[in-house]
C-alpha cells in the first residue's frame, strides 16, 4: 500500500471529482454549465453543509439553486463526477435571523463531522471541498494588503483585490498541520487534552509554523508536548480537516527514551500503550478513541493492525472499538 492508497482511505480525501481546472477562465463554457439540467449545486451555510434527509449530500437543480444566488456570498465551480455531471456550490454567510425556509425544506443543515461517519467516501469529500471553499471566500472578503474588497474570479478559485493600484490575487488556502503516532519498541504514546471528552486520547499534533519543515515540526510538537528526542520521522498519509481549513499530515516517529516530560500545558496526561494494553483498556471504557473519520484514529489503526498475536492484537482495532460502543 502506497502512500496515495493510505491517504484514500482516511475520510474526505477521494472527491471523485475532475476539477477539470482549465474550464476554470472558460466563462461561456461555465455560463452553459450552469444552467444545464443535469447540472447540481451543494449548498453550504455559514459552517453547515444541506444534506437530504438520507444523509446525502443535497444536491439543487439549477433552478432551485438560482434562488440562492441572489444572496451568496461565493459561487464555486467543483468539477465534473464521473458520469460527466458538473457540480457546483454556494456558500451562504450565516445570518443571525433563521435560515431560508426553502432551504432547509430541502433537507437539513448538519455540521460535516456529525454526518461524515454516515455517508460514503466520495460524499463526505465533496461535503469537505465545498466547506473549504466557502470558508476561504467567507474569510477573504477583504484585501490582506490593502484592506480593499475582493472580487472572486476564476470560477470560484481566485479572489482579485478590487483596488486597481494593488492587484493582489488570494488563492483559498490550507494551512498544514502535523499529527505524528510514536512509538516506543512495542509502545505507542497517546495524549489528552483537558477540553476533550472524558477519557479520550489521541496523537501529538500541531501546525506546522513558518520557517519549518514537516519533521522539524514534528519534531518540536512531540518535544513541546511530551519532551521526547525522536528518529525516524516517517510520513505516512494526509487529509483534508476543514474544521476549517487544515490539511492533516500524518507521521510515524520513534522515541529515543520513554520518559515523558509534559512540557507545555497542551497535554493533561500522556501515557504508553501496549496492543494489549489498548484493548484492554478499550474494552473496559478506560481509554476512548478520536473518530475513525480522523486521520489520528487511522494511525492509531495502523499501528494496532500492524501488531501480532503475540501482542495481543488478533483483533483489529476496528473489531474492538465496534464492540466496546
Ligand atoms: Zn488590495
Amino acid at each position: 500500500v502506497d502512500h496515495l492508497h493510505r491517504s484514500e482511505r482516511n475520510t474526505f480525501g477521494v472527491s471523485g471529482l475532475n476539477r477539470v481546472h482549465q474550464r476554470r477562465l472558460d466563462e461561456e463554457w461555465l455560463a452553459i454549465q450552469r444552467h444545464r439540467p443535469d447540472t447540481r449545486y451543494l449548498v453550504v451555510y455559514g459552517d453547515l453543509n444541506l444534506v437530504t434527509v438520507d444523509r446525502a449530500p443535497c444536491l439543487l437543480a439549477p433552478e432551485q439553486a438560482d434562488r440562492l444566488l441572489e444572496m451568496a456570498e461565493s459561487l464555486v465551480f467543483l468539477g465534473t463526477d464521473d458520469q460527466q455531471h458538473t457540480l457546483f456550490s454556494i456558500g451562504l454567510a450565516h445570518q443571525t435571523s433563521e435560515p431560508p425556509a426553502f432551504l432547509t425544506r430541502s433537507g437539513g443543515l448538519k455540521g460535516l463531522r456529525s454526518v461524515a461517519p454516515l455517508l460514503g467516501q466520495r460524499d463526505a469529500s465533496l461535503l469537505a471541498y465545498a466547506k473549504a471553499m466557502a470558508h476561504w471566500h467567507h474569510t477573504h472578503r477583504f484585501c490582506g494588503t490593502c484592506g480593499a474588497p475582493t472580487n472572486s474570479a476564476e470560477a470560484g478559485h481566485l479572489r482579485a483585490c478590487s483596488n486597481a493600484d494593488c492587484g493582489a490575487l488570494d488563492f483559498p488556502r490550507t494551512d498544514p498541520a502535523i499529527i505524528v503516532l510514536v512509538t516506543y519498541g512495542d509502545h505507542c504514546l497517546l495524549g489528552r487534552q483537558a477540553r476533550w471528552p472524558e477519557r479520550m486520547y489521541s496523537l501529538v499534533a500541531g501546525f506546522v509554523e513558518p520557517g519549518e519543515s514537516l519533521e522539524a515540526a514534528v519534531a518540536r510538537e512531540i518535544d513541546e508536548e511530551v519532551g521526547l528526542p525522536v528518529q525516524d520521522v516517517v510520513y505516512r498519509s494526509s487529509q483534508p480537516w476543514p474544521f476549517p481549513r487544515s490539511l492533516m499530515l500524518g507521521f510515524n516517529a520513534k522515541a529515543l527514551s520513554d520518559a515523558i516530560h509534559r512540557r507545555d500545558e497542551e497535554l493533561e496526561d500522556a501515557q504508553w500503550f501496549t496492543r494489549a494494553g489498548m484493548a484492554e483498556a478499550l474494552r473496559s471504557g478506560d481509554l476512548k478513541l478520536p473518530s475513525p473519520i480522523s486521520i489520528s484514529y487511522r494511525l492509531i489503526e495502523e499501528w494496532f493492525d500492524s501488531g501480532t498475536a503475540q501482542d495481543g492484537a488478533r483483533e483489529s482495532l476496528d473489531d474492538i472499538v465496534d464492540a466496546a460502543r
